[in-house]
């Protein structure tokens, strides 16, 4: 029946008609390839309360293969967590590619800190511990930095995944790319209010405004990506 089908959770089966197809597409194409330092990542964060807040690997794996088509030098992120998607972005950039990373708490950073260690790949990122407005204004301002990043990934506070976008079009290069997690909200944005469990309808409301906003902006190019809980993947074009 079509309401039980929409109120099962999200994990483990994606926006995907079936959890089998989900677990198809991880078994077949995600896990085999997925680097051992991020599967690392993925047991340890697993443990952790909130675990299900890490990017899903599926949706890891195409950042990941968008990374490696741009070559990024220099990148952002924007909600770190435990750093899953911080990890595939250091372990995707160039030897001398840097990651600013932002989080407002630092201490599910330190839980994934020791694979970043052994991984070798902690001197491409510097991680802020702050609230990411501030933060990212301050970097506006900075010298060389307007208009002179190549990529950024935002999977922070919803509510201000507006005023990152914002921020982001004056970090960004013309040609850069950013990538926002979290556009499909479990699939509650193409249900109706009353369908939508109670827990989610506050961040269905604020993705469905965000996904408008971002759907009528001329500055980019976009395509929405039904993998994990839905990406948008942008492109600025002027
Ligand atoms: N991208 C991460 C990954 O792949 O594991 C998941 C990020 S998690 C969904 C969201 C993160 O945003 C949390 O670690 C939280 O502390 C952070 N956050 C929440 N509000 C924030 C804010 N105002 N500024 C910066 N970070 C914030
Ligand atoms: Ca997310």
């Amino acid at each position: 029946m079509e309401s039980e089908k929409v109120l099962l959770p999200l994990k483990p089966r994606g926006l995907l008609q079936s959890e089998n197809l989900y677990q198809y597409i991880l078994e077949t194409n995600v896990y085999p390839r997925e680097p051992e330092p991020l599967r690392e990542l993925r047991e340890v964060t697993a443990s952790h309360p909130r675990a299900t807040m890490a990017i899903s690997p599926d949706a890891g794996q195409l950042i990941a293969l968008i990374l490696k088509l741009l070559n990024p030098k220099k990148t952002l992120e924007v909600g770190v967590f435990t750093g899953y998607s911080l990890l595939l972005t250091a372990l995707s950039i160039p030897e001398d590619g840097n990651i600013t990373a932002i989080d407002i708490n630092r201490s599910a950073y330190e839980i994934g800190l020791p694979v970043i260690r052994k991984a070798g790949v902690e001197h491409k990122i510097d991680f802020i511990e702050s609230p990411a407005l501030p933060v990212l204004d301050r970097l506006s301002k900075e010298i060389g930095n307007e208009g002179s990043f190549d990529f950024a990934f935002v999977d922070a506070d919803k509510p201000n995944h507006w005023n990152y976008h914002e921020r982001v079009m004056k970090l960004l290069k013309v040609g850069g790319v950013v990538v926002y997690d979290n556009t499909l909200w479990g699939g509650s944005v193409a249900m109706s209010e009353e369908d939508t469990e109670e827990g989610k309808k506050e961040g269905r409301q604020i993705i469905i405004e965000f996904n408008k906003l971002l759907a009528a902006d001329p500055r980019v190019q976009i395509s929405q990506a039904p993998v994990g809980d839905g990406i948008t993947i942008c492109r600025r074009i002027f």
